[in-house]
């Protein structure tokens, strides 16, 4: 089941508008959210991103956060997505639907979207770690929004994909900014360094998640910018996110990072991140 427009339908009747702004412009926001055994991880973040999001881009957002959760419960429930299943649940914003015009038109509602579906966590790529491939990051430039304009980030992927990567770690003009759905540490004599957390990257959750664990494992974390010969001199390289986790990397652009091998700092990270996890 689908949820579109306050309606409950079945996958051929989703339907949604041609002249959805969404479509036209990809004039909208979005969150993923992990479901850990039939539970929503970390509802509260995603629910005050979204609103962000929309905020950022004067979306007109109606839905307070027990509204909204409700609604992600009920499809929980729907899809018999049950305490002993993992999922990700999908819910899109859109501006609305109006005749075509870039100026955002008067008073449009809003169009609210969702799905959810059950979804294995990634435990063999977190477990052996992942191969990467640098490219050049040619998003817009509020990639703190998370809006549907994900064209950047798709050609990104595709493009690491074709290289045999699982993931793009991008740059811009040789600094590194974050991976294409996810947030980028280097480890380096111990020290966790990350891109700050300004305009040029999502400010995701998992990334801050990570940032708290590594306090409390006494490791010092650099939100400074570095660039791509640092990386390449990396001991160790992972990606967060909700649905890559804590994730590591062992090579880039076919080099090994480090040993070659998943190291220890994000071992210990890993660890402390299955601590956080219902
Ligand atoms: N950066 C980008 C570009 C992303 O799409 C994502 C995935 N949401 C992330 C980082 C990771 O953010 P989060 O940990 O909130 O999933």
């Amino acid at each position: 089941m689908y949820y579109v427009d306050g309606r409950w339908v079945e996958a051929a009747e989703a339907y949604i508008h041609p002249e959805d702004r969404g479509y036209q412009f990809g004039d909208g926001i979005y969150e993923v959210f992990r479901i850990y055994q039939g539970k929503i991880y970390q509802w509260e973040a995603h629910y005050t991103r979204l609103a962000r999001s929309a905020k950022e881009l004067q979306i007109a957002f109606p839905w307070t956060s027990s509204e909204l959760q409700s609604i992600a419960e009920q499809l929980l429930d729907k899809n018999s997505i049950t305490e002993t299943d993992d999922a990700i649940l999908y819910m899109q914003v859109t501006r609305g639907t109006a005749p075509r015009q870039h100026e955002f038109p008067e008073g449009l509602r809003p169009i609210l979207s969702a799905f959810a579906r059950k979804k294995e966590r990634p435990r063999a790529e977190m477990q052996n770690g992942i191969a990467a491939a640098l490219i050049p990051d040619i998003r817009w430039l509020r990639c703190d929004i998370k809006s549907l304009n994900l064209l950047g980030a798709a050609m990104a992927k595709q493009q690491a994909k074709q290289q045999g990567a699982f993931e793009a770690i991008l740059h811009r003009d040789g600094t590194v900014t974050e991976g294409s759905s996810s947030n980028l540490f280097v480890v380096k004599d111990n020290v966790l360094y990350t891109h700050p957390a300004n305009h040029l990257i999502l400010h995701g959750i998992t990334r801050q998640i990570v940032i708290a664990l590594a306090g409390t494992l006494s490791l010092e974390v650099r939100e400074e910018t570095f660039d791509a010969e640092f990386l390449k001199q990396a001991d160790e390289l992972f990606f967060t996110g909700t649905t890559v986790e804590v994730m590591p990397v062992v090579s880039l652009d076919g080099k090994p990072v480090g040993s070659g091998q998943v190291g220890e700092v994000v071992r210990k990270l890993q660890e402390a991140f299955e601590g956080t996890i219902g």
